[in-house]
């Protein structure tokens, strides 16, 4: 029996330029390699070490991706090795298998949405409303199972923030901000539960998950060990569990130090 990895991607496993926060100076600084291009230009990264860590995991482990993204921006992702067998996307509302979406995954995930939040046209509302237009720059709809909108932190209002939180939850909705990313997720569309699914189906002994934001915690806090970097929502929160371990380096070189701490914990 194997063990099941869920890394998160985004700021866990690959970073955007902003997101390296490097302390060295350039000289110095690790060699950086590029695993996602948007129209031509590199826009996600992760360290050299960090691609060969993650080759030596998935010998180890069965290395699943579980990411917000939806399916076409997951698959602008270039990580080393074959495609997984599985990978969870569109923040669980979809499951991978060998590259291609599992039919009955999804109709379950619609399912549960029909059932226990509200439309997604009632939330996508409250983000289009007028008052909200000069910090929000760009509302999007994945695949219809969520929104997101691009918004300005500096001239969002806490208390703006605040009530949306309010209204969402009444909902049967999340709010997480991550970046300049503010996302709106029924709570039937989870990580956890996408995560458990592939969980059942490998048989997995142990399941050891990382990630970096609010959407990510229940899949940490279901996790029987969970890692997480020293940035980002959940660190921002002081977010802490039992079975949590955090790095002590922050940006590009945590997804570096997680794949080391998942590779440690694969092997004991
Ligand atoms: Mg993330």
């Amino acid at each position: 029996m194997t063990d099941l990895v869920a890394c998160d991607l985004d700021r866990t496993l690959i970073y955007s330029a902003k997101a390296f926060w490097l302390e060295t100076p350039d000289p110095l600084a690790p060699r950086i390699v590029v695993a996602e291009l948007y129209n031509g230009v590199p826009i996600s990264f992760l360290t050299r070490a960090s691609e060969d860590l993650l080759l030596a995991l998935r010998a180890l482990a069965e290395f699943v991706p579980v990411t917000t993204r939806t399916v076409a921006q997951y698959q602008r992702v270039q990580l080393p090795g074959a495609v997984p067998s599985f990978a969870v996307t569109s923040n669980g509302g979809v499951i991978l298998v060998d590259g291609v979406p599992d039919a009955a995954w999804g109709a379950a995930v619609r399912h549960r949405l029909s059932e226990e939040a509200a439309p997604i046209g009632e939330v996508t509302a409250l983000l289009a409303d007028h008052s909200a237009a000069a910090w929000i720059t760009k509302l999007n709809n994945a695949e219809n199972l969520f929104v997101y909108a691009i918004v300005d932190r500096e001239l969002m209002p806490a208390a703006w923030l605040a009530a949306l939180e309010a209204r969402c939850l009444g909902l049967g909705w999340t709010v997480s901000v991550q970046g300049r990313k503010l996302y709106c997720v029924p709570n039937p569309v989870t990580k956890s539960a996408a995560v458990a699914e592939v969980r059942r189906r490998l048989g997995a002994a142990r399941v050891l998950a990382a990630g970096d934001s609010l959407l990510d915690a229940p899949m940490l806090e279901q996790a029987d060990l969970a890692f997480r970097p020293a940035h980002g929502e959940l660190h921002d929160a002081g977010f802490t569990a039992p079975n949590l371990t955090v790095t002590a380096a922050t940006g590009i070189l945590a997804g570096e130090e997680l794949l080391r701490l998942l590779t440690a914990a694969t092997a004991a």
